[in-house]
């Protein structure tokens, strides 16, 4: 995987020590760093640099004020401090390019703004830097990461607190960025590709044919399929209810639903395929990053189940009491949280 975390903490350090005295709180608060975040950026060992390093999110999301800047050039003394951010931002690009994964999930850039930055040259995007006050912010709370360099489990922990932070963060201030995918249209699509799509994707064909309708139909496009190997011959098995995955596996669940929730538009009128789609494959490539085995991993129809649940509004998502970590429980009997450093986890 395509690092990134110690290289935007070295930039946002040297970003800081080259600023005059007046600009230090400024550029602090920019990014949301408070002075105990930095000492905790300063004290971070080679160790704990290899475990960020493995996260396949982002600390840091970008944000900014506008892209609509206008054309001109930049005076010479911002030009150094703006090339240092368009370098940071650049780095994030890499990062979703090599890796590929969603900007909105691993960095927190919105996929509109970040398809129309990347298109810019050179000279517009360091314009577009420092006129569109374009900042990176810590997306959560670093101090409560566990940093662990050898457990997936734990990263796994750390890349949903840091997915969450983006959440909470862009519900409340930027609720545009988020839920922004539109279904695909079944009239334009048309029944048999959708089935196609979800079946290539895992989805046991008793749950898509409930979806999309055509019932002889998508049994003989999954046969299809499985001759031409575009899908393995697992998917197919029983089907449980959404309850087995949130009691089995409650933290693959809530990341699974988070991503969801960021990117589908309408969850709660419909299953939104096309996000489920791009959520699951988001989700995946989450897991294979940080080194979890495939079979330790919810299979497409778990995931299906929790976006149906979550439209039926059987499935909910909301904050622990006790630790601030997010849980998604089954709304008829509560779940204690499972979190293990909280006080109300489940026994
Ligand atoms: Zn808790």
């Amino acid at each position: 995987m395509y690092a990134l975390n110690s290289a935007l903490i070295q930039m946002t350090l040297r970003r800081i020590i080259l600023e005059s005295e007046s600009n230090f709180h400024a550029i602090l608060t920019e990014q949301r760093i408070s002075a105990s975040d930095l000492r905790f950026l300063q004290l971070l060992n080679r160790q704990n640099l290899t475990a960020l390093d493995q996260l396949p999110v982002s600390l840091f999301r970008i944000g900014y004020r506008s892209m609509e800047v206008g054309r001109g050039g930049l005076d010479d003394d911002v030009f150094e401090r703006a090339t240092i951010s368009l370098s940071m931002v650049m780095e994030s690009i890499a990062f979703v390019e090599r890796n590929n994964v969603n900007p909105l999930i691993s960095i927190g850039f919105d996929n509109k703004g970040y398809d129309l930055f990347r298109a810019e040259p050179f000279l517009r995007r360091l314009n577009m830097i420092y006129r569109g006050r374009f900042t990176l912010m810590l997306r959560s709370n670093i101090q409560s990461l566990e940093l662990s360099a050898t457990s997936p489990d734990s990263k796994l922990r750390d890349c949903i607190s840091i997915i969450y932070g983006d959440y909470k963060y862009l519900s409340k201030n930027n609720p545009k960025a988020i839920g922004t995918m539109r279904d695909w249209s079944m009239e334009m699509m048309g029944a048999e590709k959708i089935a196609t799509n979800l079946l290539m994707d895992g989805v046991t064909p008793k749950l898509v044919e409930a979806h999309v309708g055509l019932p002889e139909k998508v049994n003989s496009l999954h046969r299809k399929l499985r001759r031409e190997h575009s899908v393995m011959r697992k998917s197919g098995g029983r089907i449980g209810t959404h309850t087995s995955a949130l009691t089995r596996m409650p933290m693959h669940s809530t990341l699974f639903i988070l991503i969801y929730l960021m990117l589908a538009r309408e969850p709660i009128s419909r299953i939104n395929g096309f996000a489920f789609s791009r959520a699951l494959f988001e989700y995946r490539q989450i897991c294979a990053h940080i080194k979890i085995n495939e079979d330790e991993m919810l299979d497409a129809s778990e995931a299906w189940l929790l976006a149906a649940g979550y439209r039926a509004q059987e499935v909910k998502m909301s904050e622990c009491r006790h630790c601030k970590n997010p849980v998604i429980y089954d709304a008829r009997k509560i779940i204690p949280c499972a979190w293990p450093a909280c006080s109300n986890r489940r026994k």
